[in-house]
C-alpha cells in the first residue's frame, strides 16, 4: 500500500461534488465577507483563501499573513462555512492552528521540495486536520506521492490530492498543462485518494473553467477548488481566472456528473488513460498536418513536387526502426505512417490545386 488513507470528512452535496471556493488570497476584510456570504448562500460549505502567497517574483501581493488568519475566523463565525489555507512553513502551520483553521492545502511548489515537505510533516505530527496536497509543479508523480507519503508517516491520513496542472515552457491555451494522465494514473495506485481538480491554476482564464470542471468530472474527480472573488476583475492576484459566486454557481448548476455505478475497477481507470492518450495522438496529429500544409505551400510558391521519395523512405525507414526499438511492429508502424502520409500528401495537392 502506497498510501494509507481516511474519509476526508468534509461536507458536500449529494448532487455535487465536494466544492471549495473562495479568493486566490486574503486581501481586505471586506473583500473577504461579502465573497464568503454570497457563496454560503449558494449553498457553499468549504472555504479558501490564501494567506502567504508564493509569488514567482518578488514585489507582487505576498498575502496578509496573521491579520488574513482573523478574517478566516470571521468567516468561520459568520457563515459556518469550513475554512482552509495554504501553508508552506511549519510558522504558517502553528499560525493556522492558533486560528482554528478546518483544512490546510499545500502549494505546488512546495510539494516539489522534499525538504520542505518533511519539515510541514514533522509540524503537523499529531494534527488531525484534513491536508490537501497540489501536484508539484513539474510533471512528476512520484514526487506528488512522495509528498503525501511524508505526511502519512506523520500520521496523516485525512489527504487529498490537488490537481492543478503542470508547469510548461510551451504553453498557449492552458496556464498549467493538465497532463491528465498523471492524476488518472494516481487513481490507479491509490483509488481510495480523492482528487480534487483546480480549474482555476490550470486554466488561467475564466473561460475555461467551465469546461475543466466538466472534464473533472467526466474523468471521475472527486471535487474541485474553484477561485472565487466578488469583485475578480479587482482581485490583487489571479484576476483572469477569478469568479464570481454568481457564476461559480451558474457553472455548477450545468455540470453534468455523471452516474458511474460500475465500481471503479482497473479496466475503467486504464480506460480513460487510453482515451486521454488517444485525445493527444489527435493533437500532435493536427500539429503535424498543419506543418505538412506549410511545406505545401512553400512548395506551391517553389514549384516543387509534392512527393519527394527519398524523404518518405527515410521516414519509413526511420519510424519502424523506432516502433521496433519501442516493443512494436515494425510493419505496423510502417503502415501507420503510409496512411499518415497519404493524408498529408492529400492536404499537400490541395493546397497546390488551390
Ligand atoms: C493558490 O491556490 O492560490 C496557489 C498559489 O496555487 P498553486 O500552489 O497551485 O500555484
Ligand atoms: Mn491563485
Amino acid at each position: 500500500m502506497e498510501l494509507d488513507i481516511l474519509p476526508l470528512n468534509l461536507p458536500s452535496d449529494s448532487h455535487r461534488p465536494l466544492v471549495i471556493a473562495g479568493p486566490c488570497s486574503a486581501e481586505t476584510e471586506e473583500q473577504m465577507l461579502c465573497t464568503a456570504q454570497a457563496l454560503a448562500q449558494k449553498g457553499c460549505h468549504l472555504f479558501r483563501a490564501g494567506v502567504w502567497k508564493p509569488r514567482t517574483k518578488p514585489g507582487g501581493f505576498e498575502g496578509n499573513g496573521e491579520k488574513a488568519l482573523t478574517w478566516l475566523q470571521q468567516v468561520k463565525t459568520s457563515t459556518g462555512m469550513l475554512v482552509g489555507t495554504e501553508v508552506a512553513t511549519p510558522e504558517h502551520v502553528e499560525l493556522c492552528l492558533k486560528y482554528d483553521l478546518d483544512m490546510l492545502w499545500i502549494g505546488a511548489r512546495t510539494t516539489a521540495n522534499p525538504f520542505a515537505m518533511q519539515s510541514l510533516a514533522d509540524s503537523l505530527q499529531g494534527i488531525d486536520l484534513p491536508i490537501l496536497v497540489k501536484n508539484p509543479i513539474s510533471p512528476d508523480l512520484e514526487l506528488w506521492i512522495g509528498a503525501m507519503q511524508r505526511l502519512n508517516q506523520a500520521g496523516i491520513k485525512r489527504l487529498a490530492a490537488i490537481h492543478r496542472g503542470f508547469s510548461s515552457y510551451d504553453n498557449k491555451l492552458y496556464r498549467n498543462t493538465p497532463t491528465w494522465q498523471i492524476p488518472l494514473e494516481l487513481r490507479r495506485r491509490v483509488p481510495e485518494l480523492p482528487i480534487i481538480c483546480d480549474p482555476s491554476h490550470i486554466g488561467g482564464k475564466r473561460e475555461l473553467i467551465a469546461p475543466l470542471c466538466q472534464q473533472a468530472m467526466d474523468l471521475g474527480f472527486d471535487g474541485l477548488i474553484i477561485e472565487t472573488h466578488c469583485t475578480p476583475d479587482k482581485a490583487w492576484s489571479d484576476s483572469a481566472q477569478q469568479i464570481t459566486p454568481d457564476v461559480l454557481n451558474y457553472i455548477l448548476s450545468l455540470l453534468i456528473i455523471r452516474n458511474e455505478h460500475q465500481q471503479i475497477d482497473e479496466i475503467v481507470d486504464f480506460r480513460r488513460q487510453i482515451d486521454e492518450y488517444d485525445h493527444q495522438m489527435m493533437e500532435l496529429l493536427a500539429k503535424r498536418m498543419r506543418v505538412c500544409r506549410q511545406i505545401g505551400r512553400y512548395k506551391r510558391d517553389h514549384n516543387i513536387t509534392i512527393f519527394q521519395a527519398n524523404r518518405y523512405n527515410e521516414i519509413l525507414v526511420k519510424r519502424g526502426a523506432q516502433g521496433a526499438l519501442c516493443g512494436m511492429n515494425a510493419d505496423f508502424i510502417a503502415t501507420l505512417f503510409e496512411t499518415i502520409h497519404e493524408e498529408s500528401v492529400r492536404q499537400q495537392m490541395d493546397i497546390i490545386n488551390q
